[in-house]
């Protein structure tokens, strides 16, 4: 479809321009970016299915918003509710991924699904059988036997298994390799700091996973684990609960970009309720540690100058929560902004999305506000574009006539405010 949307402020997805500015979309991609009242190429020709004005109201236009570590499958810290029957997890699916367009996610990077659900989710998007956020996926992470996500795992128990999984995993069509490098809060039987992947394990799969092309993330939350993932030269880290100055200069050194995921430590810290159900106990003793040291191992790495990207793990359509407790950690709303923006789009290797600009995909959002100033604004979605579609929009917007793939509902009631 072909719009034109026109706004008072915009966040390019790495700078602000408090500036009033139309955006013209066409096929799916930004065909042009002018000061508001320049000539635009529809001015002349082009049918508009949309022709927006908000250049008069309080609010800002961004990138669509990347949460680049999320389990669609997943739905709460329960572990009997995460071995549903696959029909009911993909439906399940569906509606979490509904949870993160309404927030203004437009992609995510889905870091594990058990049986490959999270491929089979893209080709139903695919085929038109149902609304999505952009799914880059990693299938079933690769754990060790009887590990941390062993539900959803493929077990590995060799370097030379870990080549063969990564092969299978290279069939499968994933696009990360995703390793369990470390136990996690909530792993029955083991403290979260276990190293579960042994050293030569995580240099093989990282060696087979970059011959092949594709990239590597470490859930590693703490303990020796850590320091084995980065040396091993995983992409990206994933949770990193008590980064040292050690560490963090390592993946400096390495390119290693962070992605602290405090949303899921505060949730499991602070007991948020999830349909119905809470996190253990266990888990939420281990969580209130991590969140303890949290905040200064975000600050470390960005002192450090390691690339700091928003992801939430399974609280969906939380983004705009991860990228408050970015900016309370010590990112400037711009840097955090960045983070779920073009830093995350980097991390995906998309060129093509996290950024306002002339041929960038039509992924887009506008928010009441100025989240600029103040990112809380995140939370009130306007409008939310994908690949030049809209798929949301608030109500004010519909009784003006603009109409949404998925209506004017609100956020999913498991969403933490
Ligand atoms: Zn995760």
């Amino acid at each position: 479809m072909n719009l034109r949307l026109t706004v008072p402020r915009w966040f390019d997805g790495r700078e602000a321009h408090a500036r009033r500015w139309t955006l013209t979309v066409a096929d799916g991609r930004i065909a042009g970016l002018e000061a508001a009242n320049g000539a635009s190429p529809f001015d002349v020709d082009v049918n508009l299915d949309l022709d927006l004005d908000l250049g008069a109201e309080d609010a800002t236009l961004l990138p669509g918003l990347i949460d680049a570590h999320v389990h669609l499958a997943i739905t709460n810290t329960d572990p009997a509710t995460r071995e549903l029957p696959p029909a009911l997890l993909a439906l399940r699916m569906v509606r979490n991924g509904h949870a993160q367009l309404r927030a203004g996610v437009t992609t995510v990077r889905d870091l594990g699904a058990p049986d490959g659900l999270d491929g089979q989710l893209r080709r139903a998007f695919a085929e038109g059988l149902a609304t999505g956020p952009r799914l880059h996926l990693a299938g079933r992470p690769l754990v060790a036997p009887g590990g941390h996500a062993a539900f959803m795992g493929r077990p590995v128990a060799s370097a030379d298994d870990a080549r063969r999984a990564v092969a299978e995993a290279v069939a499968a069509g994933v696009d990360w390799v995703k390793l369990m490098a470390t136990a996690g809060l909530s792993t029955a039987g083991a403290e979260a700091s276990e190293q579960q992947l042994p050293d030569a394990v995580l240099q093989a799969a990282v060696s087979e996973a970059h011959a092949a092309g594709l990239p590597v993330a470490a859930h590693a939350v703490a303990g020796p684990g850590v320091r084995a993932a980065i040396l091993a030269g995983v992409d990206s880290l994933e949770h990193g609960y008590a980064l040292d100055a050690d560490d963090v200069a390592a993946m400096h050194d390495r390119g290693t970009v962070y992605v602290p995921t405090r949303t899921v430590v505060r949730q499991v810290a602070e007991a948020f309720e999830i349909e119905g159900s809470r996190p253990p106990a266990r888990a939420r003793a281990a969580a209130k540690r991590a969140d303890a040291t949290h905040g200064d191992a975000i600050r470390r790495a960005l002192a450090a100058g390691v690339p700091i990207v928003a992801g939430t793990d399974y609280q969906h359509g939380a983004l705009p929560l991860e990228v408050a407790l970015l900016v309370d950690a010590g990112l400037t709303p711009t840097e955090a902004l960045r983070a779920a923006t073009s830093a995350a789009a980097r991390l995906l290797r998309r060129p093509d999305l996290g950024t306002l600009e002339v041929g960038a995909r039509a992924d887009l959002l506008v928010v009441r506000g100025d989240p600029l100033r103040d990112v809380r604004a995140l939370r009130d979605p306007l409008l939310v574009v994908q690949g030049g579609a809209v798929v949301w929009c608030a109500p004010e917007l519909a009784r003006r006539g603009v109409s949404a793939s998925l209506g004017t509902r609100t956020l999913s009631p498991g969403t933490p405010g």
